[in-house]
């Protein structure tokens, strides 16, 4: 019987200490903390894992037919990028990441790091788990998060109208069921297929090319006059019918 008692008092503790835990997270204000907070002012010549979640946020901002490196090191194309990515929301463009800089990823971000306007469910309609493609379930979500990050940018550069995401990730079944070709970057995790919502394809395919993505298929590409397919891993451009 003690020993039952002390058992309950064990585990009435227990639900005592994760209420308190509880309300000091709902307590929190609900931004930054809830994906990545930078605890320092970042800029060109510094390295480090903050460094790479930064590019991973401005990767959308490397300029005309440019792929911006994730390699946690501040460089003249990370500080390009932070440039566009500041002159794009209005801020003081100095290339420097600080508080202002911050705070504006931190609006723009959810809890789980994707953009405000994109998801992992909208940008994976093929299973829950992210396995079974070219890479592994966790590389594949990755790489969709950055170019949900790359799709944020091309999203607010087109005025801040909607895009749809029609396919996202798929593994090597998904892909086979849906006609992808055997290398299809859906089963990397960044391709992504977009369709006609508030833009012409046109449009998107165009705009596209300053986004960060090297991988652009769109009408007059064979398969592609429905929507606007953008990877990475590829350097092909092709949309003849919009002078791609
Ligand atoms: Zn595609």
């Amino acid at each position: 019987m003690l020993r039952r008692i002390a058992g309950l008092v064990a585990a009435a503790l227990l639900v005592i200490t994760g209420t308190a835990v509880m309300s000091t997270a709902t307590a929190t204000p609900a931004h930054a903390d809830g994906c990545y907070t930078w605890t320092r002012t970042l800029k060109e010549g510094m390295k480090g894992e903050d460094v790479r979640q930064l590019q991973i946020r401005v990767s959308g901002y490397p300029g005309y037919r440019s792929v911006l490196a994730l390699d946690g090191s501040y460089g003249a194309h990370t500080k390009a990028a932070v440039t566009r990515f500041q002159q794009a929301y209005g801020l003081s463009a100095d290339g420097v990441a600080g508080t202002q800089t911050f705070n504006k990823i931190y609006q723009l971000q959810d809890n789980d790091c994707t953009p405000a306007h994109f998801s992992y469910s909208e940008l994976n309609k093929c299973n829950s788990t992210w396995s079974g493609g070219a890479v592994s379930a966790s590389t594949a979500r990755a790489n969709a998060l950055v170019s949900m990050w790359k799709l944020e940018a091309l999203r607010h550069a087109l005025g801040d109208k909607p895009v749809r995401v029609t396919s996202g990730f798929r593994s090597k079944a998904c892909n086979d069921r849906a006609g992808g070709s055997a290398s299809s970057r859906h089963m990397y995790g960044d391709g992504v297929d977009l369709g006609s919502l508030s833009h012409s394809f046109c449009t998107i395919a165009k705009q596209a090319r300053y986004h960060g993505f090297s991988n652009i298929l769109g009408p007059g590409y064979p398969n592609h006059n429905d929507h606007v397919h953008v990877a990475v891993g590829s350097t092909t451009w092709s949309a003849p019918n919009c002078g791609i």
